[in-house]
């Protein structure tokens, strides 16, 4: 079992760190990312403890950023999370998720909804701020039904609070993570909503800017969907990743953990990273 897309109560996620690191090795996981959007604070809390080595815990993040008029998310597994190029990208994203929570509350405001910016700034307390601390904060004060409701009304693409203006490039992101020392993946590739010939696009792309692996395995994901980007990896040469994308315990969602036995074959870029997670250096060294 491997999990290489996870979030934490450090961005949207609903579990501590470390009740996250629990639950993954009740799942019998022993390689793992937290990979919280924008921030490495959840990661850093808990990788020096013990649990951590159990589950082989590595260092990773999911980033914002935007591809054409996009917003694209790349993981960074096991990159060094001491290393200027990614703790500055994400102080900076940091600050766009700040900025970014301002003009939706602004917008969110004019609509009629009083206090939305000190209530989704209370939601998320510590937290990275995200649209969905919006959605959490309209569902307690009774302005929507769920948070399903909140995105499809106000928040999701193409809605007034879809505020893409903030992120930087594809290329810069990857560079970071690269320059980190990192792997980058093309997170969740089909959940962009692209045409087949702007998927492909975003993937000639994704790769022209350095990145390595695509996410072919992204939480609860049709059969299909999974061979079908293992065919476009495989193509393209990419090495392949998978994840959970696990936020919270809810029915019909992903438990954490992949099980590496129900994957399509691939170059899977853990192959050579869990080797390194056990032998307690998975920042040092990438697969070649
Ligand atoms: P943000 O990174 O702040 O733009 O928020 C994006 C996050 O919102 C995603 O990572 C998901 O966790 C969550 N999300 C996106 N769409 C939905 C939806 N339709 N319902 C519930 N949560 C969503
Ligand atoms: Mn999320
Ligand atoms: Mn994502
Ligand atoms: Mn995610």
């Amino acid at each position: 079992m491997v999990d290489f897309h996870t979030h934490s109560l450090a961005s949207d996620g609903a579990l501590l760190p470390a009740e996250l690191l629990e639950q993954a090795k009740s799942a019998g996981v022993t390689c793992f990312a937290i990979t919280d959007h924008d921030t490495l604070s959840g990661y850093q809390s808990v990788k020096d403890t013990g649990t951590a080595q159990e589950v082989g815990l590595i260092s990773g993040v999911e980033l914002s950023c935007r591809w054409a008029s996009t917003t694209i998310h790349v993981v960074g597994l096991a990159f060094d999370d001491s290393s200027l190029a990614i703790t500055s990208m994400v102080k900076s994203l940091s600050e766009a998720r700040i900025e970014r929570a301002k003009t939706i509350a602004h917008r969110l405001e004019k609509a009629g909804f009083a206090g939305a910016l000190k209530g989704a700034q209370e939601t998320a307390g510590e937290s990275q701020i995200g649209r969905p601390h919006f959605a959490q904060w309209m569902v307690e004060m009774g302005h929507v039904t769920s948070l399903t409701q909140a995105f499809d009304k106000y928040l999701g693409a193409g809605k007034i609070g879809d505020v893409k203006t903030f992120w930087p490039s594809m290329a810069e992101v990857v560079g970071a993570i690269a320059k980190a020392g990192g792997v980058t993946v093309l997170a969740h590739p089909l959940k962009y909503k692209l045409t087949g010939m702007k998927l492909r696009a975003l993937l000639t792309d994704f790769k022209a800017a350095g990145g390595e692996s695509l996410e072919i395995l992204n939480g609860r994901q049709p059969e299909a969907d999974m061979k079908r980007l293992s065919q476009m990896a495989d193509s393209l040469g990419f090495l392949v990743s998978a994840g959970s994308d696990f936020h919270r315990s809810f029915e019909y969602g992903p438990t954490l953990g992949v099980d590496t036995d129900r994957l399509a074959e691939g170059n899977y870029v853990w192959d050579a990273l869990c080797q390194r997670a056990q032998e307690g250096n998975a920042a040092e060294i990438k697969p070649q």
